[in-house]
């Protein structure tokens, strides 16, 4: 049986949080996140991607140990960015809690109403010079046959054409997101983020019980003209307000698998289990 969400977890409601990834939600398909947040409809099941999850930890602690010493990370200073060292803070736990916490303030729309938006950051950077907060998010991955020349990486990770959608356009979206809430905080951010890209090693040949990364430093400007979190966030009230379902996203595959199954059911003559099973 689907179990649909409390009133106070959808749209509006007291403990309802729009995070960084709902909002990314709502620019891939405006209808499953009205689905979900405002009707209250489970969503779709995600692989839970551990081994990321553990590199952005060990990754995390790495970076604590040279906050601790007020010190760059070796990566910087290879990259003669020494003047660039983790950010001091005691909210950095906090920051870092996406489900409970993160970094956050109220959105005010016009008409009054507000919520709550919120991300959960790996880690935040100090410009020792310009004294500004500089974001960056780790990332760990593995591409197949590609020589990990920096320019390859640099071309694929950041200056990909976002209009062919691919989800690496995403990373951008993140970073100038996180941008936004912490300018909405108050702090100065500098317009250069970074991605800090773990990448398995393609020339181990035996697994060992181990797999050999390589790092590299990918800098990127942020674009607060193109990603308008504010207008963003204002386009997910107006969804939401209406009481119009959105359309389904044609590049979707499981809505596209689902009118297919729905028509192949319709040509076999099993329309009356297909009007059961159809939820809206
Ligand atoms: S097209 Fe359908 S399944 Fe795909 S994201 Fe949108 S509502 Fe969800």
């Amino acid at each position: 049986m689907v179990k649909i969400k409390k009133q106070d977890y959808l749209w509006k409601g007291k403990r309802y949080r729009l995070s960084r990834s709902k909002s990314e939600n709502h620019e891939k398909c405006s209808r499953c996140f009205y689905l979900q947040d405002k009707i209250g409809l489970p969503a779709q099941n995600m692989p839970p991607f551990n081994l990321n999850k553990r590199t952005d930890v060990l990754l995390k602690e790495e970076f604590d140990e040279y906050r601790k010493k007020g010190e760059p990370h070796p990566i910087f200073s290879k990259n003669n960015l020494s003047n660039i060292i983790p950010f001091d803070s005691d909210l950095i736990e906090e920051w870092r809690e996406a489900q409970t916490a993160g970094v956050q303030y109220k959105h005010e729309f016009p008409d009054g109403s507000h919520v709550t938006v919120c991300g959960g950051i790996d880690d935040v950077l100090f410009n020792t010079d310009t004294k500004e907060l500089v974001m960056i998010d780790y990332k760990s991955t593995w591409f197949e046959n590609v020589c990990q020349d920096s320019e390859w990486i640099l071309e694929h990770y950041w200056n990909y054409d976002v209009k062919k959608g691919d989800y690496k356009r995403w990373y951008k979206y993140q970073l100038n997101f996180y941008a936004h809430l912490f300018r909405k905080n108050g702090y100065s951010v500098s317009n250069t983020a970074y991605i800090y890209l773990v990448h398995a090693d393609n020339n181990q040949d035996t697994w060992d019980n181990k797999i050999n990364f390589e790092a590299t430093l990918i800098p990127a400007n942020l674009d607060p003209k193109i990603y308008d979190i504010n207008q963003i966030i204002n386009n997910v009230n107006e969804t939401m307000e209406s009481n119009c379902i959105p359309p389904t996203n044609p590049d979707c595959r499981t809505c596209f698998r689902e009118s297919e199954i729905i028509d192949k059911a319709y040509s076999h003559g099993l329309t009356d289990g297909v009007q059961q099973g159809m939820l809206l």
